[in-house]
């Protein structure tokens, strides 16, 4: 169905609908030509395949997967692999073009990418898993590589999905390639840092927000959406530095605690009990209001469309750290702005998970490993400095942080292009 088509509210969580409006307001401020328009909104290359995979009972299933290589103007295609019932091309699409942004907020050498495939990773063993996950890298083989594009963990995958991914990438060439995936567990070539890597970065970035606003980490309260490994490691990283995690919001509930939460008793009563709610030292509370909590820093950290134009307005945390990709509709962008609302948009929020999956691929192509602080301390001078760059962009051209951060994107990966040329 056309866009045009569909109505208001589904348009608006249509993800692919808010990266195009974003990208056009980008465009247009940065006075793009039409056929650089094209090439920047148009995706490289979208890879459909249909997966057959045997069932532990004996059925035959099939399933639907997606790989979109969004651009390759600044390098290898980057992003990771989702597993989920509800992924659409549409979704993916977007995804892919927000990763070729971010590697470009933070400039780093590759272009955007991003896979999925459509499945309930809660009804599969670990069996079909590893069959549909060893498949689906088959049938993308040759679109993939450490020169290519370069998959990793995101919703629902992890260092084992990457595990088997690197196997049968290795397999089928005969000879172990480590750097066709980062995410891979530390014993395979992964990176020390990487699964801190996300947390860490928006741990990075919020300190460096609330410098600007004046605000003491010691008297900053902060509300997480998700206790994932985005969530869950911003959640201890920050506890760490000071902040009051005042409210940890889940599938299954929200916890909130006004004088702070032990985020690490609070992981530990989650891994014996299998949720968050019932912990003895934090209140249960509607897990639909708990994003409305009066804070400092509301971190989403769980998915996309979260916040839309129906509560937007609802928000009253001064700073909202995009730990997820794609949580605010780009409808949502106007209220919040109205409201003051400081954004670090999620194409620099959540940039550390790839900057660290960077560090990963060079440590595998020198096969030379860092140690933790080199990684944690590389990591924060790009964070720092992408901060300062979108901010600095913010201020100069009197725009808001996410229009800058993609203004900043476009303009780097238009001009590669216009280095490059077009091939014909
Ligand atoms: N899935 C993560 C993201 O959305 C990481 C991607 C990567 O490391 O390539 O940024």
């Amino acid at each position: 169905m056309l866009l045009e088509a569909t109505p208001p509210l589904e348009r608006e969580l249509n993800p692919w609908q808010s990266a195009d409006a974003r990208f056009k307001e980008a465009a247009a401020r940065l006075g793009l030509d039409d056929g650089m328009r094209k090439i920047l909104s148009t995706p490289a290359r979208e890879i459909t395949v249909h997966i057959p995979v045997q069932l532990d009972d004996g059925r035959l299933e099939v399933f639907t997967g997606y790989r979109v290589q969004h651009s390759v103007a600044r390098g290898p295609g980057k992003g990771g692999i989702r597993f989920a019932p509800d992924v659409t091309l549409d979704e993916v699409r977007a995804l892919a073009s927000w990763m070729t942004w971010k590697c470009a907020v933070v400039n780093i050498p590759f272009g955007g990418a991003k896979g999925g495939v459509i499945c309930n990773p809660s009804v599969l063993s670990q069996f079909e898993l590893e069959r549909i996950t060893r498949r689906y890298t088959a049938e993308i083989l040759d679109f993939i590589g450490p020169e290519r594009d370069v998959p990793a963990p995101d919703m629902n995958t992890n260092e084992q999905t990457m595990a088997w991914i690197m196997d049968t990438y290795s397999m089928h060439h005969r000879t172990t390639v480590n750097a066709v995936v980062t995410g891979k567990p530390l014993d395979l070539g992964g990176s020390r840092g990487r699964p801190e890597a996300t947390g860490r970065g928006c741990l990075i970035v919020t300190l460096q927000a609330l410098r600007r606003l004046g605000l003491e980490p010691s008297a900053t309260r902060v509300v997480i959406q998700g206790f994932g490994n985005v969530g869950g490691m911003a959640a201890k990283l920050m506890q760490r530095t000071g902040f009051k995690i005042i409210c940890i919001i889940e599938v299954d509930g929200a916890v909130y605690n006004p004088k702070g939460l032990d985020v690490l008793a609070l992981a530990e009563h989650r891994k014996e009990t299998g949720s968050i709610t019932g912990f003895p030292e934090g209140e249960d509370i509607d897990r639909d209001e708990a994003l409305f909590l009066d804070c400092d820093v509301l971190l989403p950290a769980a998915k996309e469309n979260v916040i839309t134009s129906q509560n937007a307005g609802r928000i009253r945390a001064k700073i909202l750290c995009e730990g997820a990709n794609g949580p605010t509709t780009a409808v949502a962008d106007s209220i919040l702005a109205e409201k003051r609302v400081f954004v670090i948009p999620d194409i620099l929020a959540n940039a550390g998970g790839v900057t660290v999956s960077y560090f990963e691929w060079v440590q595998d192509r020198q096969g030379f490993f860092w140690n933790e602080q080199l990684v944690n301390g590389r990591l924060e001078e790009i964070m720092v400095n992408s901060f300062r760059d979108v901010v600095g962009y913010a201020e100069k051209h009197q725009v808001h942080n996410r229009t800058a951060a993609y203004m900043l994107a476009l303009d780097r990966v238009a001009f590669a292009i216009k280095l490059r040329g077009i091939y014909a």
